[in-house]
């Protein structure tokens, strides 16, 4: 049911009450944190000054005491470590249960974890397990602060429209975040907190065992790690005009990204997709040719630091967020730019 943040309930019961500090779960693999991990510290670190609470970190595995070090530079004065070896490999059942004891005995306000293949498969079971709500897939997140709530957006109804969701009663309220959404913490080298160990009855350990990683076989487009992504849009007028793309990403030793409108007409494949249902890029330099700035294609590139847009209309919606915007024909002004990119 929607109803206006202004009428949300009130938080009443003792345990919305008591529940206090923002928690990020630190996951990891073989030792290893995903980028979202630095990005939701960063956020969270924000998100708890504004609430005046502490930052916690939750790390779960095996041999992963080292890692409170690293979340402590990144701003956590809390961290709670479970450090077992039936916690080695990520196992739904056991993280679930050692998460969810965590949580009643703390009581944090705000739980978040990355919308990883790990996030996604067990942040829903600790919600259910400790009975609150869970919204999927944020791209952004924010705190009203009269009434503590943590404003939760996402896309909505197959992405037509970004929707905030909130959790009145309900504690903690949780949410995991899409990759390369929000900006990376600062880190603090030599920063130090409180560390809480978690010692497990040696029930957690369940009857799954990992036999073997695989890792995954590297991308082709290495659109999420690069520093300059070039993005063609159906401005470009067919197939051939990615060649011009093309063109200028090699001379910014750059990546060739693509809206869903290119790829859908087929004129390059889909691994080159930047939005909503393609990658999530925030790199250096963002450089759109021909492309609107649909909210599906904006979620995905929004946190790039530069973003340079080049579109003939200039109402268009890419506009909006653009740090350097050209209006004008991209068949003009990109020959343009290679010529004084060849000069320098
Ligand atoms: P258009 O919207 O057609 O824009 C083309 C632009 O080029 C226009 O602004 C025009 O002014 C400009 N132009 C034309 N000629 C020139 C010229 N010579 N020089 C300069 N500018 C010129 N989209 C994504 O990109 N990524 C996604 O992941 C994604 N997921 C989606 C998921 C769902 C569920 C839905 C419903 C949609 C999704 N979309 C996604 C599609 C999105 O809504 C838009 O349709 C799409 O981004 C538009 O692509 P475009 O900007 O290339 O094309």
């Amino acid at each position: 049911e929607a109803i206006s943040i202004e009428d949300a309930p009130r938080r009443t019961d003792e345990r919305t009450l008591a529940s206090k500090g923002v928690w990020v779960f630190a996951e990891q693999r073989q030792g290893e944190m995903p980028e979202v991990v630095l990005e939701l510290m960063g956020h969270g670190k924000r998100l708890a000054d504004e609430l005046g609470v502490e930052l916690g970190a939750v790390v779960l595995g095996d041999q992963v005491k080292g890692q409170a070090e690293e979340l402590f530079a990144l701003g956590a004065d809390v961290v709670y470590v479970a450090d077992d070896p039936c916690l080695a490999d990520f196992n739904d059942d056991a993280y679930c249960e050692v998460l969810a004891k965590l949580i009643k005995k703390y009581q944090p306000e705000i739980f978040l974890a990355g919308a990883t293949s790990i996030g996604r498969s067990l942040v829903p079971r600790v919600a259910t397990a400790v009975e609150t709500g869970l919204t999927a897939d944020c791209t952004s997140l924010t705190i009203d602060s009269e009434r503590r709530l943590l404003l939760q957006t996402r896309p909505a109804f197959g992405g037509n429209i970004m929707a905030t969701i909130i959790c009145p009663q309900a504690r903690p309220q949780m949410a995991t975040v899409r990759p390369r959404v929000m900006k990376k913490g600062e880190r603090t080298p030599g920063q130090t907190g409180r560390l809480i160990e978690l010692t497990l009855e040696g029930k957690e350990k369940t009857g799954t065992r990992v036999l073997e990683v695989v890792k995954a076989l590297d991308e082709k487009v290495n659109l999420t790690g690069a520093e300059v992504v070039v993005v063609g849009g159906r401005g470009l007028g067919g197939p051939e005009g990615f060649d011009l793309v093309r063109e200028l990403a090699e001379a910014l030793n750059g990546v060739v990204g693509a809206t869903r409108g290119a790829v859908d007409l087929e004129w390059i494949g889909h691994a080159h997709q930047v939005g909503q249902t393609g990658r999530t890029i925030a790199p250096k330099l963002y450089i759109g040719l021909g492309v609107s700035g649909a909210v599906q294609h904006l979620v995905g590139m929004q946190a790039s630091d530069t973003i340079v847009a080049v579109n003939t209309d200039p109402n268009a919606p890419i506009f909006e967020v653009a740090t350097y915007g050209i209006v004008g024909d991209l068949f003009k002004v990109v020959p343009a730019m290679l010529d004084r990119l060849r000069e320098l």
